[in-house]
């Protein structure tokens, strides 16, 4: 099972890996968007390890840890970035809510979670280019493997690969949300940042778990 301590490793592992492809982010968000995205996702995943560092992990439970992860990101994020996590993250705490340790099923069930909330928040559908269309096949997939009775690692592996291949379609999507929108049929060709961001999320959350 999975409890708060690992939930913290969990988040040090993603703010380790956003912040090393930060660079990247940042060059794909330029091609179709305002070049901040690595330093958004960065500035986020930073706050989140800060704000979760002085934490008693010995009495702190899943969803007290998950709403202050989802508050710190907000503040510290001024990009559309900020309150697609800070959703998904307050989704993912409603999810565990009561539970001192998760289940495969719970993590399964936070990924949807995740998934629907940023769909939510930003009001955005699989196929408009964003990183919906990273996580929704992710949460999907990891759902899809774990009711044929297969474990957690291999949940979150078919989650991973999943989101790969999910974050490389947006490479022939047009943009309908967000600020590629404004580019239409020119942002055909160009991979989202959002999506690309959400894989390295999506990795570090299976190095993070294991
Ligand atoms: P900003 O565009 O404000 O600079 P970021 O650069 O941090 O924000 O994030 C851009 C990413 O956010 C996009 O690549 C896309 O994946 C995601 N995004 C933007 N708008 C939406 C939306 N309405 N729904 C879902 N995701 C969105
Ligand atoms: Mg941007
Ligand atoms: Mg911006």
């Amino acid at each position: 099972t999975i409890d708060a301590a690992d939930l913290k490793r969990m988040f040090d592992t993603i703010a380790v890996a956003i912040e090393a492809d930060r660079d990247r982010l940042c060059q794909l968000d330029g091609v179709i968007g305002d070049a901040d995205h690595g330093i958004a996702m960065a500035l986020g995943f930073n706050a989140v390890r800060d704000a979760l560092a002085p934490l008693d992990l010995a009495t702190i439970e899943p969803t007290a840890l998950l709403n202050l992860a989802a508050k710190s990101f907000l503040n510290a994020v001024g990009a559309s970035s900020g309150p697609l996590y800070a959703t998904a993250f307050m989704r993912a705490a409603a999810a565990v809510k009561g539970k001192a340790k998760l289940a495969d099923a719970d993590v399964v069930a936070l990924f949807h979670a995740m998934a629907q909330g940023i769909r939510d928040r930003g009001k955005a559908e699989p196929g408009e280019k964003t990183m919906v269309d990273a996580w929704q096949p992710a949460a999907e997939a990891a759902a899809v493997v774990h009711a044929a009775g297969k474990t957690l690692s291999q949940s979150l592996e078919a989650a991973l690969a999943a989101a790969e291949s999910g974050a490389e379609a947006t490479k022939d999507m047009i943009a309908a949300k967000g600020r590629s929108s404004r580019l239409g049929e020119r942002s055909l060709g160009h991979m989202d940042p959002g999506a690309a961001s959400a894989v390295t999320v999506i990795r570090a959350v299976r190095d993070g778990l294991a």
